[in-house]
């Protein structure tokens, strides 16, 4: 699964061995559509390529969150739908999740 990102490699090898679940719902990857690996930018900006950004998620995930901002997608029907709770998500994501909170500016 080559990125199309402009993701740097040593951080594309960092994320590929931490991430072994989804960091959303924690599903393990698999074959199946829904399931397999996708390259997601926790926020929503491709020019943010650090490791506290770039996740591994499953594509049912990445497709549920789609342009959405991290915060709002959290806590809506949609992700309640998938499962996805502060149980699910990797420590990756509750780091970014906190930030948000902390910022009136989000
Ligand atoms: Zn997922």
């Amino acid at each position: 699964m080559a990125n199309s990102w402009g993701i740097p490699k040593n951080i594309e090898d960092l994320v590929l061995e931490r991430d072994q679940r989804c960091v959303y719902c924690g599903c393990e990857f698999g074959a199946e559509r829904a399931k397999k690996k996708s390259w997601e930018h926790i926020i929503n900006d491709i020019r943010i390529t650090t490791l506290d950004n770039i996740a591994l998620c499953c594509v049912g995930c990445n497709a549920s969150k789609g342009s959405k901002e991290l915060t709002n997608w959290f806590y809506s029907e949609n992700a309640r739908k998938r499962g996805i709770t502060s149980e699910t998500i990797a420590d990756v994501v509750k780091v970014a999740l906190d930030q948000r909170q902390e910022s009136p500016l989000n």
